[in-house]
């Protein structure tokens, strides 16, 4: 598996000098195989822009797997700029969570529209198939696909990617249990238990994991669905997960904060004598697994 970060920063896009090395994009990952033409995208935030600028350069037709972790605008707000949307030879099938009062498809549609967009690009002509998840697994060909309801304020979807042995999961948007205030009354509220997320990542060679916040931040920002750094490290150490990057940057984190965040947590790990390698994600960086 080649994995390639395009968007980094949650929330909201976050260009400047401050954010220059780590990235200004939000949320998107590509995931290519080295025995298949097919090209995996895990969210359509504004990373995905420069992706399909690369993907159009060359005039080969693609087969796309889209993967939308949930509809929230960080997540999707570069969809309408994916050239390859716009030309008919290109097969691209977008899996998303299902919701009761929303639409995906009606949604994108809205973001294209040329009512609220600055450039009509024209019609989307490239042969579009919507899929549910819900929590099933999925093979294509080589690759098993596992998803996972995680804990945000929508629904949306956590994803372990297995191949050839090796085992990516990607959690974008997550808040754990802990944080969440537990309301007794509220027996039908969903919640994902840590237990469960460390199930889920377990063993994992790499997980790219929602870490916008620092543990001092947490209490500000309970309820907003966000994991924070001593979190994720902690379950990664408890779930032998091997190389952690940390991703969905905090818009207003500068590029030297981020160095001092994961310079903290390295040596702490070293003090340790843990094996976990920890990275924080920055765009166009490539990993391979
Ligand atoms: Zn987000
Ligand atoms: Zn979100």
């Amino acid at each position: 598996m080649k994995i390639r970060m395009y968007g980094t920063r949650g929330i909201t896009p976050a260009p400047g000098v401050q954010s220059s090395r780590y990235g200004g994009n939000t949320s998107c990952i590509a995931l290519r195989l080295e025995d298949s033409n097919d090209l995996m995208i895990i969210d359509a935030g504004t990373g995905i822009i420069k992706l399909g600028q690369e993907l159009v350069s060359k005039p080969t037709p693609y087969n796309i797997k889209l993967f939308i972790t949930h509809i929230h605008m960080d997540h999707i707000q570069g969809f309408p700029f994916f050239l390859p949307l716009y030309n008919p030879e290109n097969n691209i099938t977008i899996y998303y969570p299902k919701y009761e009062q929303a639409s995906l498809e009606k949604i994108l549609n809205i973001l294209a529209n040329e009512y609220v967009n600055p450039v009509h690009l024209g019609k989307i002509k490239a042969q579009i198939r919507y899929e549910h998840l819900q929590e099933n697994i999925i093979t294509l060909k080589t690759l098993r696909i596992k998803n996972i309801r995680v804990n945000h304020p929508i629904l949306t979807l956590g994803f372990r990617f297995e191949h050839r042995g090796k085992v990516l999961c990607v959690i974008t948007d997550h808040e754990p249990e802990s944080n969440l205030k537990k309301n007794p009354n509220d027996t039908e509220k969903y919640i994902l238990s840590d237990i469960d997320y460390g199930s889920f990542i377990e063993h994992s060679d790499l997980l790219i994991a929602d870490a916008q916040y620092l543990p001092e931040e947490v209490k500000l920002y309970a309820g907003w669905g966000h994991a924070n750094i001593n979190y994720i490290v902690n379950q990664c150490i408890k779930s032998s997960v091997g190389r952690v990057v940390l991703t969905h940057h905090d818009p207003n984190r500068t590029d030297l904060q981020i160095d001092t965040i994961v310079d903290h947590y390295r040596t702490l790990i070293t003090k340790k004598g843990l094996k976990l390698e920890i990275v924080a994600a920055r765009e166009i960086e490539e990993y391979s697994l």
